[in-house]
């Protein structure tokens, strides 16, 4: 128990994680305690909803398993029913449906248990919150009621989670603790197809299995955020790859055109990276490369984009930048990899530190060569074979 991941959360995370956990079981118990048995229609209404839930979730998770693709939380399923349950059952029953995201996470997920309870917990409090203001004893089922409901819903779990993330990581990135945008939208959508669902199975039960295939597109729609930045981010380093910043590139320098600013383009490869690789082998000139491209990114402004050109070449274009400013950033930037240390395992399985990369960097500018990507590339390539040439750890401007 001493060694559980739990206690390795800051204090305030740790507090607030548990003092979750602890009200969602006290709310459980309360309704699984307080409510009556629930009569035959409600059982067979329960029965309906659960099974047509149950046969997305196995179903998409086999489907993901042949195509070999990774297993995601299918959150926007678990919405739908809940959100059906939260109209068309008694309280506890609504506490059985509750089992459905718990034993999704255990059976297929299986992430670290503290995560697992906290993430459980906020579903719980949020379902129960979404029933309270639907009417507890018996909800109104209709669409104003439906609205404010769902939303209840999605924002007490958005916001129980997103402090919990928060306190965390005080210092992670928004988008890791509020969420995309899609997944708002596709929330929306569960909230709507869970309410049309409570609303037609009073007479037949068995209408709840028209729900399913919505609810199978929905949670291929909740992938969209982490297609798009596979398709967008460069895996090993996570900035944008050669395509994607190519077309942000093209972007920018287009808008610099029209407003007749000036902008550069940085072309900069790591000195003697095969060496790095030789000797310490290609997992520690991973590391070393990821390094680079946190420092590259950290070392500039939020609206200049850095990419993965290639294996060991990256590429930088900084907006409204006058030529010598783009010089002493690339100055800066040499002179923060020369500086830079990296921990690493080496290939016999050692622990390293690699110190002494050095890189090479190319500038070329809108004022010299315009604003076609293509010219400033060549010339800022030209550049830098020249730092090559010279001896490299050098910064050329074209
Ligand atoms: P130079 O100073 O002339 O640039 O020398 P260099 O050794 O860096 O250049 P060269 O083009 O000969 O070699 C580039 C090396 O970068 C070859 C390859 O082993 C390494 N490399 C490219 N991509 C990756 C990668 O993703 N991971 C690792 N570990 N190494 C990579
Ligand atoms: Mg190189
Ligand atoms: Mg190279």
């Amino acid at each position: 128990m001493l060694e559980w991941p739990l206690w390795t959360l800051r204090r305030p995370a740790l507090y607030y994680w548990l003092a979750v956990d602890a009200l969602a079981v006290a709310v459980v118990a309360a309704v699984a305690l307080a409510t009556p048995p629930p009569d035959s229609a409600e059982i067979t209404r329960f029965g309906a909803i659960a099974v047509s839930s149950a046969l997305v979730i196995v179903g998409t998770a086999v489907v993901n398993q042949m195509r070999r693709e990774e297993q995601h939380n299918p959150w926007a399923i678990h919405v739908c029913y809940l959100v059906a349950g939260i109209f068309a059952l008694p309280p506890s029953l609504l506490v059985l449906l509750l089992l459905g995201p718990a034993l999704h996470g255990v059976l297929v997920l299986r992430p670290q248990p503290h995560r697992w309870m906290f993430t459980t917990a906020a579903t719980a409090l949020a379902t129960f919150a979404a029933r309270g203001v639907a009417g507890w004893d018996e909800p109104r089922r209709d669409v104003a009621m439906l609205i404010l409901a769902g939303a209840a819903m999605l924002v007490v779990r958005g916001v129980i989670v997103a402090v919990g993330l928060r306190l965390r990581s005080p210092d992670g990135a928004t988008a890791d603790v509020l969420g995309n945008p899609i997944d708002v939208a596709v929330g929306v959508v569960a909230v709507c197809v869970g309410g049309m669902t409570a609303m037609i199975i009073d007479s037949e039960p068995v209408r709840a299995l028209m729900a399913a295939a919505p609810m199978a597109l929905l949670e291929r729609a909740a992938q969209l955020p982490h297609w798009r930045r596979s398709a967008q981010r460069d895996a090993k380093t996570g900035l944008a790859n050669a395509v994607h910043w190519d077309r942000l590139a093209r972007d920018e320098l287009s808008r610099a055109n029209n407003r007749n600013f000036c902008a550069a383009v940085l072309l900069a490869d790591l000195d003697h990276f095969k060496r790095v690789n030789d000797r310490y082998g290609h997992l520690a000139g991973d590391a070393a490369l990821s390094a680079v491209a946190v420092l590259l990114r950290s070392s500039v402004r939020r609206g200049d984009l850095v990419g993965r050109f290639g294996g060991e070449e990256f590429v930088l274009i900084l907006p409204d930048t006058a030529p010598t400013e783009a010089e002493s950033v690339a100055q800066r930037l040499r002179l923060s990899v020369a500086a830079l240390r990296v921990a690493a395992t080496c290939a016999d399985g050692q622990p390293i530190e690699l110190a002494g990369l050095t890189i090479s960097i190319g500038v070329a500018t809108t004022e010299r060569f315009g604003y076609e990507l293509y010219d400033l590339l060549v010339a800022a390539d030209s550049a830098l074979l020249a730092a090559k040439g010279a001896g490299r750890n050098l910064v050329t401007v074209a």
